[in-house]
């Protein structure tokens, strides 16, 4: 496919063949999307512990071995492996951190702990438990094998390799992986700048009262909640009535100065729709019918600068549409080389009703049976206006185009909501 013209198809769909504005497909939509984001180039050096979370800006190189010496596994004796079968006289001890500095020779072992350096000439360790002590002398008691229990020195990292690379997410134990080697800061990428806000005339913040017809504003925490867990520097820019002037006003302060703005709300077909004629005097800005449930409308574009992304108001959808087309977008973004999110495929416990020609993200809780076996049930409600039913589920049942009805039993893909880290 040849790279699109974003201004040019904004104003002329017809002038690419495969592109069809009320028929893309999620990764279609995806791939798109990617062709126009170049990551951030500022960066940023930070104190390892304020760097979690965050994009290396540049590999980590390993200056050291780890663990810089060879040592001990066990709690035991350091001896050489061709003395190990008569018993051996003891003639030190080595500690963790406080080496023994002496020499073993001939018939000599050294008592070591977990992490002691081995002694220069020792070749194998021998666990406590399995060696007796009597006076100053230590038998074994089973034939050893060489170089038991020794850890290498560089068995975890080695002088001169590269331990993290550049667009890696900086994650708990790669802090400690940073510190292993003496390091105390690290080069990320200046986190991305977002602005966000909600439009409709229904729309009330939290704290106002409500009047008849009117509904509190949830997607403006929901995104909040999103845009924050991906360490973006967000700017809130409220809830705005469906009013021309408005939210002019409001998209031209957004596009200044940030980098990604995204809205909720308005961008459905057919609607008495004013960010549609903002957004093509004020961008070039594409409206998609996409092939999936919840959140089939989704625009996509360039307001100024920033990249524009119109989620759909429900606020199922507008949570769905963020994690499969803005989240990916940002991470691509803010310099992160992307890895896919994994599939399980598991037993459904009741029969699914679904239409082929679209992707369903359907809402699920995944559990073991008494029999321990992980199975998914969807939730009864799926409704995209069904909130609750994101904060109930622990993962997304994944539907592709191709598959329709499922019966209970049947197997079918889910992606966790949640992972360890
Ligand atoms: P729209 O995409 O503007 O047609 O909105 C679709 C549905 O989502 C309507 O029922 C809206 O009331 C609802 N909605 C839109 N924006 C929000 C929001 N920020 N929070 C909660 N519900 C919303
Ligand atoms: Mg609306």
């Amino acid at each position: 496919m040849t790279k699109p013209n974003l201004s040019q198809l904004a104003q002329d769909p017809s002038c690419m063949d495969d592109y069809d504005p009320n028929a893309m497909s999620v990764t279609q939509a995806r791939q798109f999307i990617q062709k126009f984001l170049s990551p951030v180039t500022e960066t940023e050096t930070l104190p390892i512990r304020e760097s979690l979370g965050r994009v290396l800006a540049k590999n980590i190189i390993s200056p050291c071995n780890v663990p810089a010496h060879n040592n001990s596994a066990m709690d035991g004796f350091a001896f050489r492996f061709e003395d190990a079968e008569k018993p051996l006289k003891i003639i030190g001890t080595a500690f963790a951190g406080r080496p023994f500095t002496g020499k073993i020779g001939q018939g000599e072992c050294v008592k070591i702990m977990t992490g002691g350096v081995i002694p220069t000439d020792a070749d194998t360790v021998e666990m406590q438990e399995r060696v007796t002590v009597t006076g100053e002398t230590a038998a074994l008691s089973r034939p050893t094998k060489l170089g038991q229990h020794i850890r290498l020195a560089g068995e975890d990292l080695k002088t001169n390799q590269t331990v993290l690379a550049q667009g890696h997410k900086m994650q708990p134990a790669d802090l400690g992986l940073v510190a292993s080697l003496g390091i105390g800061e690290v080069k990320v990428f200046r986190k991305l700048k977002v602005a966000f806000f909600s439009t409709g005339d229904e729309l009330v913040s939290v704290g106002k009262r409500l009047e008849e017809g009117q509904i509190y504003d949830s997607n403006r925490y929901t995104l909040f909640g999103m845009l924050t867990k991906l360490h973006a520097e967000i700017s809130d820019l409220g809830n705005v009535p469906d009013d021309p002037s408005l939210l002019e006003k409001t998209l031209l302060k957004a596009s200044q100065n940030n980098d990604v703005v995204v809205t909720s709300g308005g961008v459905s077909v057919g609607e008495a729709d004013y960010m549609k004629t903002l957004l093509a005097e004020h961008g070039q800005v594409l409206f998609w019918k996409i092939n999936m449930k919840p959140g089939r409308p989704l625009a996509y574009g360039k307001v100024g600068s920033s990249h524009y992304f119109g989620l759909p108001g429900n606020p199922v959808s507008a949570m769905v549409t963020f994690y499969q087309f803005v989240q990916p977008a940002l991470q691509a973004l803010s310099g992160e080389l992307c890895k896919p999110t994994p599939f399980f495929s598991v037993k459904c416990t009741a029969p699914i009703k679904k239409m082929t020609g679209r992707t369903e993200f359907q809402r699920g809780i995944l559990s073991q049976n008494i029999g321990g076996e992980w199975t998914v049930a969807p939730l009864p409600n799926q409704s995209s206006g069904v909130l609750s039913s994101m904060s109930t589920a622990n993962c997304f049942i994944v539907l592709g185009e191709t598959v329709g009805n499922c019966d209970a039993e049947a197997m079918v893909n889910v992606q966790l909501l949640e992972g360890i880290i």
